[in-house]
């Protein structure tokens, strides 16, 4: 793999920069893995597999359940993408007429960050509201693909979004989980499940201390790109669209010490001299698309997504060759900015995401699989676990405003001890196009946690659980479903 150090550009040993002209070059030859012992680290009811927003609701909720519970990660922190990726925005929490959608563990994230000022959101009275003042808000934070959409009237109206601060996030998450009782483990790779026959009984984890054993009842998926799922080949599919949303790498940076206040002078006083700002940033090969940063006591840092189309998303060929082009660009784009932007001249790059943001990876194959027809849908299914906020299809979403979620969709056809529970649950790419955000997965992890709990309560499979049970464990939690 060589670098142009002057643009960044990659080129991967076939020489062409673009990505899907990469190729991936690993299976060409295979070794037999000699059988060996390996220590049992710990014996446990459910083991949640990935820290991130499935993983952190699912945890919680088998712990809360009674369920003794271990959460293991392969990172030295929680949240996943909503920490580590800098993908820091929870969207569509309510549908554009204002009625919130999302509640439960998600709320309750919410609401703890907010008491530490790790939150933020627009005041209940502007979800699904007109108020001019606060759309501009959004406007001017180039915020609108997260926060505003146009109503049957064709007036902008606010949407229920929130931003959390990654940082505090973090910390609450390992309070969350740990207050619930369940144990967590950091600095974890787990590899594959444990099987006899059908049944999972366990995870294989790499660790400092070597490959490892943990033994469980239940197994919950919650890796995002459903790491464990390749052992069972007829319940997995990771089919994307080149071009989709889910076929995408996200490189996020945040720029700090951005005197923004002249930056909206500039923009505002001078827009013929903005544009010929804009034209020199461009035609150097950077981009002057950028957030000023939501959070509170952030005036000054600006927000940078970067989407790199992928369709190979677990590959770290792939990985390693779009993290360091992206970052080769991200450094680059900043010294333009600095150089020609107004109000950038003392900005630094204050943190690069430490994870690389995969939207698309591999989905299971379900006992349901939600499709486009479940979009268009208004009806609930008898074992619906969340309603989602529809807010992304223009005008198909104001006539379904919302979308319903059956606990099925968490559930292998055939394996058993095991439920997915983050953006690899059971949908085709149309559905998870719009639906793998981070709340929905919240909503996911909630409903698995829960559900692992009672299916071990009653000595049944989680195929067999009592929904009704479910239903009352949920709402006990503040989850939103519909009327019975
Ligand atoms: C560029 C981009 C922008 C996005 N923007 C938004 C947005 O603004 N708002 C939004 O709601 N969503 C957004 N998303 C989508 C969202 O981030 C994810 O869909 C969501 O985080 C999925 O949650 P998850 O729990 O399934 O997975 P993740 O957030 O990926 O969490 C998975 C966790 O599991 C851990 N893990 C993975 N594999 C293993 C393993 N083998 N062993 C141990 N641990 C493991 C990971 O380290 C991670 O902590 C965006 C995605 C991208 C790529």
């Amino acid at each position: 793999m060589a670098i142009n150090a002057s643009t960044g550009e990659v080129f991967s040993g076939y020489g062409r920069p673009s990505q899907f002209e990469h190729k991936v070059t690993y299976g060409v030859k295979s070794i037999p893995e000699a059988a060996r012992e390996v220590n049992v680290l710990r014996e446990v009811d459910v083991c949640v597999v990935g820290g991130g927003p499935g993983g952190i609701a699912a945890a919680v909720s088998a712990a809360r359940g009674g369920a003794k519970t271990l959460l293991i990660e392969r990172y030295g922190h929680l949240g996943g993408m909503s920490t580590g990726g800098l993908v820091n925005i929870i969207p569509n929490l309510g549908d554009t007429y204002g009625r919130q959608a999302i509640g439960g563990f998600c709320q309750e994230l919410i609401d703890r960050l907010a008491a530490r000022n790790g939150a933020t959101y627009p005041e209940k009275k502007y979800w699904g509201s007109t108020d001019k003042d606060e759309v501009q808000k959004y406007v001017d934070a180039n915020m609108m693909h997260f926060y505003i959409r146009r109503n049957r009237d064709g007036e902008r109206v606010t949407l229920y979004t929130a931003v959390i601060d990654p940082e505090i996030a973090k910390d609450e998450m390992n309070t969350m989980v740990l207050e619930s009782g369940a144990e967590l483990l950091l600095h974890c790779w787990v590899t594959e499940p444990i099987m006899e026959g059908n049944q999972v009984k366990g995870v294989m984890v790499e660790t400092k201390a070597g490959r490892q054993a943990v033994l469980a009842k239940i197994v919950i998926d919650c890796t995002g790109d459903g790491d464990l799922l390749p052992k069972v080949p007829e319940e997995t599919v990771d089919y994307m669209p080149e071009g989709s949303r889910i076929a995408q790498f996200g490189w996020i940076y945040w720029i700090a010490n951005v005197d923004i206040d002249a930056y909206f002078a500039f923009k505002r006083e001078k827009p013929e001299e903005m544009k010929a700002v804009i034209k020199t940033i461009m035609e150097a090969g950077g981009s002057p698309h950028f957030s000023p940063g939501l959070l509170k006591n952030q005036h000054g840092v600006v927000w940078v997504h970067r989407l790199i189309g992928s369709l190979h998303q677990t590959e770290p060929e792939e990985m390693t060759y779009i993290d360091v082009s992206a970052r080769k660009r991200a450094v680059r784009n900043w010294e333009l900015l600095k150089q020609y932007m107004p109000g950038f001249e003392k900005s630094f790059i204050m943190l690069s995401n430490p994870q690389l943001g995969t939207s698309g990876g591999r989905r299971l194959v379900g006992e349901y699989w939600l499709t486009e027809a479940d979009m268009d849908s208004d009806t609930p299914f008898p074992d619906t676990i969340a309603i989602f906020a529809d807010n992304d299809r223009g005008v198909k979403s104001l006539d379904h405003p919302r979308t319903y979620v059956p606990y099925r969709a968490l559930v292998p056809k055939g394996t058993e001890g095991f439920l997915v529970a983050c953006r690899a649950f059971s949908a085709d790419h149309d559905f998870s196009e719009y639906f793998n955000l981070i709340p929905h997965c919240m909503c996911f992890g909630q409903a698995a946690g829960h559900a692992a709990a009672i299916a071990l309560q009653d000595g049944v499979s989680v195929r067999d659980i009592d929904f009704s049970k479910l239903r009352a464990q949920l709402l006990k939690y503040g989850a939103i479903l519909p009327e019975a």
